[in-house]
This record gives structure tokens, sequence and C-alpha cells, in this order.
């Protein structure tokens, strides 16, 4: 058995390296058998990245971002597993799992912050979602007001996608466009969209350097957010000059490694916790 797990987590690691090499199927199908049941084995785990106010660096909600902690390949990141995931069918259960996580670790968090959580195309496709997560929701104590689910762009570029975004919208949940301005939909599209937040994609905020053509296309989907009355929310903010940029560009929230990396409850828990004294003390 020992010989079988170490071929095993060798093929994973030797296949990551050189996905060419082998059938892409092949390859799915050994780490689909390894994830299947992953989150029933307490392998799933879910970390937290506050999205702040920008001008105070308090925290108004956080994202929920899923890892998978293998016994043989250690914490394996969401991109390494969630495409397998999501070609697989496995995602719709994971996705319902980190959303159950996700909301029962929020429910009592002081400042009643919101729980962004990750929906992918396929569980949007999946005629039993607005049920499920109702029910998910509802079994946490969590008001479906404080839920936001983020979708990206090719998530909803068909009609029944969007009668499901329409449906999830009609019960309070708020609705927002992953990685905003990466994918392929026109602009004319998203005036009709059931949509509530754009996230500017980390790529712009990366090319922001005080210059107007680095700030070009955040700028751009700032307005057009302005306009359509969507609120924005800047990912990958690293640099103090970026989030100045973004509060004079009009956007006033944001995420990225410069206020926390994705972190365990406990940690986002306290630290919120030490700035809600920290203000009451200012008082
Ligand atoms: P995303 O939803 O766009 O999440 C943001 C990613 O950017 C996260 O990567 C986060 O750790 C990273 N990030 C945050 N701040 C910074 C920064 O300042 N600099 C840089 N360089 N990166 C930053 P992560 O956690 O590896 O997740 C990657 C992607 O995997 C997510 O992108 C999302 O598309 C997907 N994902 C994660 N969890 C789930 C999930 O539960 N369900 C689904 N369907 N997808 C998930
Ligand atoms: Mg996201
Ligand atoms: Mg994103
Ligand atoms: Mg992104």
């Amino acid at each position: 058995l020992a010989m079988y797990a170490a071929k095993r987590a060798g093929a994973h690691s030797w296949m990551r390296h050189d996905p060419s090499m082998v059938d892409r199927r092949a390859m799915d199908a050994l780490l689909a058998e390894d994830l299947t049941g992953a989150a029933g084995r307490g392998e799933l785990i879910v970390l937290y990245q506050p999205i702040v106010d920008l001008d105070t660096g308090g925290p108004t909600g956080y994202e929920a971002l899923v890892r998978w902690q293998h016994p043989a390949r250690g914490l394996v990141p969401p991109l390494d597993f969630i495409p397998v995931a999501e070609r697989t069918g496995l995602i719709y259960d994971i996705g319902l799992h980190v959303l159950s996580q996700a909301c029962t670790d929020m429910a009592a968090a002081p400042g009643k912050p919101y729980v962004s959580v990750n929906l992918s195309p396929r569980q949007l496709q999946t005629p039993t979602l607005v049920h499920d997560v109702l029910a998910a929701v509802k079994r946490a104590g969590m008001p479906l007001e404080r839920l936001v689910l983020e979708v990206t762009e090719s998530a909803i570029v068909d009609e029944k996608s969007i009668v499901t975004l329409h449906e999830l919208r009609g019960y309070g949940i708020r609705i927002a466009v992953d990685d905003f301005g990466t994918g392929y939909s026109s602009l004319h599209y998203l005036t009709r969209l059931p949509v509530d937040i754009l996230k500017i994609d980390r790529s712009f905020v990366a090319q922001l350097d005080g210059t107007a053509t680095g700030s070009a296309i955040a700028d751009a989907i700032i307005r057009l957010a302005q306009v359509l009355r969507l609120r924005t929310i800047a990912e990958g903010i690293e640099t103090e000059d970026q989030a100045r940029e973004l509060l004079t560009l009009g956007c006033r929230t944001g995420q990225g490694f410069l206020y926390a990396k994705p972190s365990p409850l406990e940690a986002v828990l306290s630290e919120a916790g030490r700035r809600l004294d920290e203000a009451r003390q200012r008082q």
C-alpha cells in the first residue's frame, strides 16, 4: 500500500511538471479519484482574504478561497485541482462544501461582514443550484443579504445561467463578476446582466503606475461601473501607491497582499476583533 501511495504521489508530481507526457484524461481520472471524498475526509480547507475599505483598511467582507490538504502532495492550490473538478463534475459538491463552510464560519463573525464565494460555470449550469445554495445558507444561519457569489464572464454567456443569477438575486444574494476585463463578454452585454459588483482583475491593478496609460483599463471599468450603478472591488493590491491611485480613480474597496494573504478563520477573526477594539478605544 505504501508503495502504491508513493507511486501515486510520484506520478502526480511528475505529471504536474510535464502534462504533455500523458493523456489528460488519465491525469484527470487519477486526481479526481483522490479528490472524491476529499471534503468528507476534511481535506478541503477554506481560507479567507479580507476585502477592505481602501480608505481605512478595515474589512468589509471576506473572500473564501479553498485549498486541498492532500495527504501526500501537501497543500494543493486551487488552480491545480479546480479545473479538474470542473471537468469531472466534482466541483458541484466541492463548491457547496466551501459555501456551507464559509457561511457557517462567517455567520457569527463580528461586524456582520459579507462573505464572497466563487462559483464555477458548471455549478451555475446545474438546475439544483438555487435550491442547494438556499438550503446551505439557511443551515448556516447567515442572512442571504450577506452572501456574494463570484462568477466569471465566461460563466454567464448562456441564457440559462443568466436566469439562475436573476433567481439568486431575487433572494437577496449579490453577484460579482470576477476577473472583470479578462473575459470575452461584450460591454453591451453587461448592461443587461444581473450583477452588483465588478471585480477589477489584478492584471489591471498591476498596471497602475501613476500614468494615464497605466490606469486606462481600471479607470474605464470604474467609470463604467459608476454609470451602471455597480460597485467595484480591486483585486491583487500589493502597494500603497496602487491603493491610493484606485481611491483617486473612484474605487473604494479592494483586496490584496498589501492588506492580507488568504488566512485561516481564526486569524482573520482575531484581526477583525483587534480592529474593532481599537476603533472603540478611539471613540
Ligand atoms: P480569484 O477568485 O480571482 O481569487 C483571487 C486570487 O488572487 C486568489 O488566489 C488570491 O490568493 C490571489 N491574490 C489575492 N491577493 C493577491 C495579491 O495581492 N497578489 C497576487 N499575486 N495574488 C493575490 P487563489 O487562492 O490561489 O485562487 C485562485 C483561483 O482559484 C481563484 O481566483 C478562483 O478562481 C479559484 N478558486 C479558489 N477557491 C475556489 C472555490 O471555492 N471555488 C471555485 N469554483 N473556484 C475557486
Ligand atoms: Mg474570486
Ligand atoms: Mg478574481
Ligand atoms: Mg483574479
